[in-house]
């Protein structure tokens, strides 16, 4: 039997509440460290994928497709779709919260390589 994992209620950003499994939730350095363990120090070889058509990016090809730098948005916002990951229904249950010192949690892609919902070990 699947143990069934312990879920947590989160207040975005956004004003919006999501219970999400307690594996999802990550602090900023932790996710940080789990970046720099799957794909090395430099953030643009850092790669998310889309829950809506599932493609897969790093934020290298993030800039050059939407020819803009905000680093923030490239684990935000889909290169090939219109898909947010802040927008009403998030992240479709395949995404990370990400928590800071000050200010409201984010809501964000997975990393591209990451199962499902479920933070590597
Ligand atoms: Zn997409």
């Amino acid at each position: 039997m699947e143990k069934l994992e312990e879920r947590v209620k989160i207040q975005l950003q956004t004003n919006v509440s999501v219970t999400v499994p307690k594996s999802d939730v990550y602090t900023i350095d932790e996710w940080k460290a789990e970046a720099i363990k799957r794909y090395g120090e430099d953030p643009r070889k850092w790669r998310f994928r889309c829950p809506k058509c599932k493609k897969q990016w790093s934020l290298e090809e993030y800039f050059e497709i939407k020819n803009r730098g905000n680093v923030s948005d490239g684990w935000q916002e889909c290169c090939y779709c219109d898909w947010v990951s802040y927008g009403l229904l998030g992240t479709l249950g395949d995404g990370l919260i990400v928590t800071f010192p000050e200010g409201a949690p984010a809501q964000v892609f997975n990393f591209a390589d990451a199962e499902k919902g479920v933070k590597s070990k």
